[in-house]
């Protein structure tokens, strides 16, 4: 599964072809690191959400290999303390995204984001919770 196709939203983001808040945070030969991507018509993103994505297409945390996990994790954790100091989240949450959609293709993306105090429910859809305004880079 080691594809890398034109109408893969993250391929396309690996490859530079779509704006990445402040840009890539990190990148090697298997994973790649980054804030999320500004949506479609939008022109905020929220503030504290990270992705951990590998290069492979490759639907979940069963699937990676153990280089891979590594790095996922060591990263996992790593966004986690950063996004707990700089926007001072009373948790942090972690889940995979494991579909495009649109495409019907596997992809392995690990979204770490921020719980803040005094904001309930899904936060980051709601509207309330604090945005950011990011350059690309
Ligand atoms: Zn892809």
């Amino acid at each position: 599964m080691n594809l890398s196709l034109p109408d893969c939203l993250i391929c396309r983001k690996h490859h530079g072809d779509l704006p990445v808040p402040v840009g890539v945070i990190y990148e090697d030969n298997l994973i790649y690191v980054s804030h999320a991507h500004i949506a479609d018509g939008q022109e905020t993103v929220y503030l504290g959400w990270c992705v951990v994505e590998t290069k492979r297409h490759t639907p979940g945390l069963p699937d990676l290999t153990d280089e891979e996990a590594q790095r996922v994790g060591l990263w996992a954790a790593r966004l986690s303390r950063a996004i707990q100091v700089c926007t001072g989240a009373e948790y942090v949450y972690a889940f995979v995204i494991g579909m495009e959609y649109r495409i019907s293709t596997f992809i392995f993306s690990l979204a770490i984001l921020a719980r803040r105090a005094n904001i309930g429910g899904c936060m980051w859809m709601n509207g309330l919770a604090p945005r950011a305004v990011v350059r690309t880079k």
